[in-house]
């Protein structure tokens, strides 16, 4: 799962990369300013670290940061967009690279505190997870199934399948944690 996070307004905007437009705007040649924007992440500040290993969409590499997060401090991308700029010239959603050239490419100098203040503000935005597991452990039981069925008896399908109804049944839409109710969502195709 590939995404981005402009993080300056309230609401946050999540700019999600569908693989349709990954596999559209990937390209031989190389991506304007992708020196420039490589170097930009590299000087990068690393948010979330999370030991996930995922394939590349595009050339079926394992990539070995999937998952961790990057931040400048008031946007948030997935550490692996570097593989997709570097080895494929990802064009990047137009807005962030306006947003990267009126920088001239800079990170902004900011304080920690700045930085603790930029993730709860982004935090605001996620699921509850209490409220999450509270709430799925009582739809179970009101079906006769208990958390532990959940996790030993059923198959991969079977657990997908009530996850859904699940979310069909509180109307909940959520992607990677975030609640869609209260985010700008954008899906890159
Ligand atoms: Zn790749």
């Amino acid at each position: 799962m590939l995404y981005l996070i402009d993080g300056r307004l309230s609401p946050i905007t999540i700019y999600h990369f569908s693989e349709t437009y990954i596999e559209k705007n990937v390209s031989p040649l190389e991506a304007n300013y992708k020196s420039e924007i490589l170097r930009y992440f590299n000087k990068s500040y690393r948010g979330a670290i999370v030991l996930m290993k995922e394939k590349c969409v595009v050339c079926n590499e394992s990539i070995r940061e999937y998952g961790n997060t990057s931040t400048d401090g008031f946007w948030s991308w997935n550490t692996n967009l570097t593989h997709y700029v570097e080895k494929h010239n990802l064009k990047l959603p137009e807005v962030f690279e306006q947003y990267l050239y009126k920088q001239e490419f800079r990170i902004k100098d900011f304080l920690l505190d700045d930085l603790e203040k930029f993730y709860l503000k982004i935090n605001r935005y996620v699921l509850s997870a209490d409220f999450f597991e509270d709430n799925f452990e009582s739809y179970l039981r009101n079906r006769n199934m208990s958390l532990d069925d959940f996790h030993h008896k059923y198959s991969i399908e079977e657990c997908v399948k009530i996850e859904k109804e699940f979310d069909d049944f509180f109307g909940i839409e959520s992607f990677d944690g975030f609640d869609l109710k209260k985010v700008n969502y954008v899906r890159l195709e």
